[in-house]
C-alpha cells in the first residue's frame, strides 16, 4: 500500500503553524494585512475568494476585499492597484484570476509591487525563484515541495519528471526542485516517448490537465507520484490527471484528488502573506 499523501492533514497543520507565528509578529507590532481584489462575479473565483479569505480570518491575516463590477475598466483597476501598493497598511494584493476579457491579465500582474506579489506571478518574482533569490513563489507548486518534505520525501539527488510546463505549474515547480537538488525534466505536449520519460521518475509531477491521461504503465516501482489536475464531472465528482487506483498500486507514495495538492494553494498563499514580513524586512515597534 502506497503512503496516501494528505493535503488535508498538512494544510491545516501548516495553517496552524502559520497561526502561531502571525501572534508572534503581532507581539512585535507586526500585523499582516491581505488585499483581495475580484472584479465581476464569476462562481468559481468567489468561492475561491471566500477560502481565502477565510484562511486569512484563521491565521490572523487582516483582509481588504474589493469587490468590483464587471464593467470595471482597466485603467480604474490599475489605479487601485497602484494606490495598495503605495499603502504602508497592505502587504500583499491578490488579483483573483482570470479576470474579465476586456483587461489585460499580464499588465495588471506587471502593476502589482513585487514586494507584495503573493501570488508569485510577477515577472520579478519568477526571475527571483530561477536565480535563487529571495520572492514570492507561485503557490501550486511552493505547496508540492511543502508536502514532499512533510512526508519526508527525499528529494535530493533523485529523479523527477514534470509532465507540463506552465507559468504557474510546471515551470516554477522545476525551479523548486532544482533547488532541492533533484535532476529534473520538464515534459509537454512535443515530447516525444513521454512513457519512457516517465518512468524514470522516482518523483512525478503530473500538471497535463487531462483527465487521468497517465496510467500505471507511465510509473515506475515505487515512485512518488504528485496529481496536481482538478477534473469535475456532471455529478460534481473530482479526477485528477492521474487515474489514481491503477498508479497507486505501483506508488510508493500518491496524492489524492480531492484532498492532495488542492487544499495546499490556499495554505501556501498564507505563507507567502507571513513571508511579506521578511520580503519586506518589516520592523515590529516593540
Ligand atoms: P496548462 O493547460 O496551462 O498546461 C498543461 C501542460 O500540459 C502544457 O505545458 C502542455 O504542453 C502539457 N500537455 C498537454 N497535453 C500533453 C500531452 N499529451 N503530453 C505531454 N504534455 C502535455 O495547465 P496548468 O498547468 O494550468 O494546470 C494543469 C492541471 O492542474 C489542470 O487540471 C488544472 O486544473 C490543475 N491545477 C490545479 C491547481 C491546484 O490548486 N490543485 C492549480 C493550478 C492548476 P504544451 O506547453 O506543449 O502545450
Amino acid at each position: 500500500m502506497p503512503t496516501i499523501i494528505d493535503g488535508k492533514k498538512i494544510s491545516q497543520e501548516l495553517k496552524d503553524d502559520l497561526k502561531v507565528k502571525v501572534a508572534q509578529y503581532k507581539e512585535q507590532g507586526i500585523e499582516i494585512c491581505l488585499a483581495v481584489i475580484q472584479v465581476g462575479e464569476d462562481k468559481a473565483s468567489s468561492v475561491y475568494v471566500r477560502n481565502k479569505k477565510r484562511a486569512c480570518e484563521y491565521i490572523g491575516v487582516k483582509s481588504l476585499s474589493y469587490e468590483l463590477p464587471e464593467t470595471t475598466t482597466e485603467k480604474e483597476l490599475l489605479d487601485l492597484v497602484k494606490e495598495l501598493n503605495e499603502r504602508d497598511d497592505v502587504n500583499g494584493i491578490l488579483v483573483q484570476l482570470p479576470l474579465p476579457k476586456h483587461i489585460d491579465e499580464d499588465k495588471v500582474i506587471e502593476t502589482i509591487d513585487p514586494k507584495k506579489d503573493v501570488d508569485g506571478f510577477h515577472p520579478m518574482s519568477v526571475g527571483a525563484l530561477s536565480i535563487g533569490k529571495k520572492g514570492f513563489i507561485s503557490c501550486t507548486p511552493y505547496g508540492i515541495i511543502e508536502l514532499l518534505e512533510r512526508t519526508g520525501v527525499e528529494m535530493d539527488g533523485k529523479e523527477c519528471v514534470i509532465v507540463g510546463r506552465s507559468n504557474i505549474v510546471g515551470k516554477p515547480m522545476a525551479m523548486l526542485m532544482l533547488r532541492q537538488n533533484a535532476t529534473v525534466t520538464v515534459t509537454h505536449s512535443h515530447t516525444k516517448n513521454l512513457k519512457e520519460v516517465c518512468k524514470r521518475a522516482d518523483i512525478l509531477i503530473v500538471a497535463i490537465g487531462k483527465k487521468e491521461f497517465i496510467t500505471a504503465d507511465y510509473v515506475k516501482e515505487g515512485a512518488v507520484v504528485i496529481d496536481v489536475g482538478i477534473h469535475r464531472d456532471d455529478n460534481n465528482k473530482l479526477y485528477g490527471d492521474v487515474k489514481y487506483d491503477e498508479v497507486a498500486a505501483h506508488a510508493s507514495a500518491i496524492t489524492p484528488v480531492p484532498g492532495g495538492v488542492g487544499p495546499m494553494t490556499i495554505a501556501m498563499l498564507m505563507k507567502n502573506c507571513v513571508n511579506a514580513v521578511e520580503i519586506q524586512d518589516l520592523k515590529g515597534n516593540k
